[in-house]
């Protein structure tokens, strides 16, 4: 088989990438090749399901601008094609006296990005949430909900309906260069492209590498565990509710989300995972562990935040200590209200400096695009990283031989 372009990774990076090259370059030869069964498998169909407003990142940062910009664009992709969503906003609550300047920071930060930001004093908290107990809260009102598996689902569908193809079951397993563009040892046959983007997420670094790419960073997965908030006790939780997030590690910290099927979820926290793609606990893998375990980075990254490590240790083994975290949003929280839920994994580039690649990373190669990191909020700027690396790739239609 013959393309323009293949993409590897049918999560919803990788999917939009088509998705916008399809609308940039009409009749081109576009094929997305995931090695699962099925679409959106990994990051893209296990996360909380939020559509983030941009109020954490730094100003200028592609976090920022996309974030911002997807806010809108996800909002209006769900409008257009009939994708239940709600702009339901959320909570960010100080509970301790010293989160207070570091409320009162993102308060600005978000106010800096250009996103309506709302102070809010306990008791306006309690009109909003009545269960949270805080001493000071910000109110994000264009923070949203969506399902993004049917968002993949929907972006497959344009897809296809625009000529391109979106192939399952398709792993990539070899990546040859040919002079000119690839050629891809694959699941379903050999197949020769001008041009390749590398979304596969969990495994992107491992792609580059393949692909003859150094991204200078490795892949390293934080899993994050869930609890479910038990039917009857749903009303405990109205919208989305958030601890005011550690401005060194943002993604610690466990939150409440109301899903768009009305379920609540307690999470994530973020353990070091033993496989890339390893969902429960006991999923360990020798290979991830002896690669982790080679890798500088990660061990400075040990030496410099052990204590929070030790700590996500802890909450991810005692649910008593998981539970504490909550209580500290919601008091009347009881350990007899969770259960637990699906866990997801988050591919996070870490440096070998020991620091993690903060900002979205893309790397150019010749006749190559890899999304080296695209961690939250990627869900929801999916449309902005679809259309940005799009527009990175060479005009093909007419170079193209069949
Ligand atoms: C617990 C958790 C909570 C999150 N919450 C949110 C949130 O609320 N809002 C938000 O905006 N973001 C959130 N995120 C982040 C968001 O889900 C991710 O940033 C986004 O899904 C990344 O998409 P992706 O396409 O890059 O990766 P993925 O969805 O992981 O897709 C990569 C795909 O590549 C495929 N692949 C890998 N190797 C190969 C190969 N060799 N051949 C073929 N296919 C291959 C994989 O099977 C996979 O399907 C969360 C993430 C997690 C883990």
């Amino acid at each position: 088989m013959k393309v323009d372009c293949a993409i590897i990774g049918g999560g919803i990076v990788g999917l939009s990438v088509g998705m916008a090259l399809l609308r940039k370059q009409p009749g081109l030869n576009v094929v997305v090749l995931e090695k699962e069964a099925q679409l959106a498998f990994h990051q893209s169909g296990r996360n909380s399901g939020v559509i983030h407003s941009g109020i954490y990142y730094k100003p200028g940062s592609l976090k920022a601008r996309y974030a911002r910009a997807g806010n809108r664009s996800m909002i209006r992709f769900c409008m257009e094609h009939g994708i239940q969503h709600e702009v339901c906003g959320k909570v960010i609550v100080a509970t301790k006296a010293e989160e207070l300047p570091l409320l009162e920071d993102l308060y600005r930060r978000g106010v800096e990005n250009g996103i309506e930001v709302i102070r809010l004093s306990p008791e306006a908290v309690s009109e909003i949430e009545p269960h949270v107990r805080c001493l000071q809260g910000v109110r994000v009102p264009s923070t949203g909900i969506v399902n993004y598996r049917e968002v993949c689902a929907t972006y497959a569908r344009v897809i296809r309906s625009d000529g391109g193809e979106v192939k399952t079951n398709a792993g990539v397993m070899e990546i040859g260069g040919s002079g000119r563009g690839h050629v891809l040892e694959t699941a379903v046959g050999e197949i020769e492209t001008k041009f390749l983007v590398n979304c596969g997420g969990l495994q992107s670094d491992r792609i580059a590498r393949r692909a003859g790419q150094d991204p200078g960073a490795r892949v390293v997965p934080f899993r994050g565990e869930y609890y479910e908030v038990v039917p009857h006790r749903r009303h405990l939780v109205k919208g989305l509710i958030y601890p005011v997030p550690n401005p060194v590690f943002p993604f610690l910290g466990v939150h409440f989300t109301r899903m768009i099927d009305g379920s609540i979820h307690a999470g994530p926290n973020a353990v070091l995972a033993l496989r890339r793609e390893g969902y429960r606990k006991t999923d360990i893998g020798l290979g991830a562990v002896l690669e982790s375990l080679s890798y500088p980075g990660l061990w400075r990254l040990a030496r410099k935040h052990y204590k929070e490590g030790v700590r996500e240790i802890h909450r991810s083994l005692s649910k008593k200590a998981f539970l504490k975290s909550l209580q500290q949003l919601i008091p009347e929280m009881r350990a007899e209200d969770l259960v637990p839920a699906a866990a997801g994994v988050r591919a996070q580039a870490l440096l070998p400096n020991g620091r993690l690649v903060d900002d979205f990373l893309t790397l150019r190669g010749p006749d190559s695009i890899h999304v080296c990191n695209a961690p939250s909020p990627a869900a929801t700027a999916s449309l902005e990283i679809g259309r940005a690396v799009a527009e990175q790739i060479p005009e093909m239609r007419m170079a193209v031989t069949r």
